[in-house]
């Protein structure tokens, strides 16, 4: 990942605000993470998956597999979590809300070292 390290400009436009660095390793590399919940199987072809794939998020309503949070592609630290059980991945995707509390609670870290 070293010929795609972000700088900090860059990670706050992507994010819409100053961000603080991981506070593991310093990278700027940080993303969100909102896994989802398919039925890939791990006996499918990968034309299988990218099908499954599609018709999932196709419709819409893609259940999340679990908590939504901001991590480091450097290091894999995960900040706090946001818990959005029983919400689909497009309703907490398109929701700026969800996307302000997780960034806050990334935001928070610096402050408890
Ligand atoms: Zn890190």
């Amino acid at each position: 990942m070293t010929g795609r390290k972000r700088t900090k400009e860059q990670t706050n436009r992507v994010f819409g605000e100053e961000m603080i660095p991981c506070p593991k390793c310093g990278s700027w590399n940080l993303g969100y993470q909102s896994p989802i919940k398919t039925q890939i199987e791990a006996t499918d072809s990968a034309e299988d998956v990218l099908k499954k794939y599609f018709s999932e998020t196709k419709s819409g309503k893609t259940p999340l597999q679990g908590p939504v949070f901001i991590w480091c592609w450097e290091c894999f630290h995960k900040g706090p979590a946001l818990d959005c059980t029983g919400r689909t991945s497009e309703e907490v995707n398109s929701d700026r809300e969800v996307a302000r509390k997780v960034r806050s609670l990334w935001n928070e870290q610096q402050e408890k070292k």
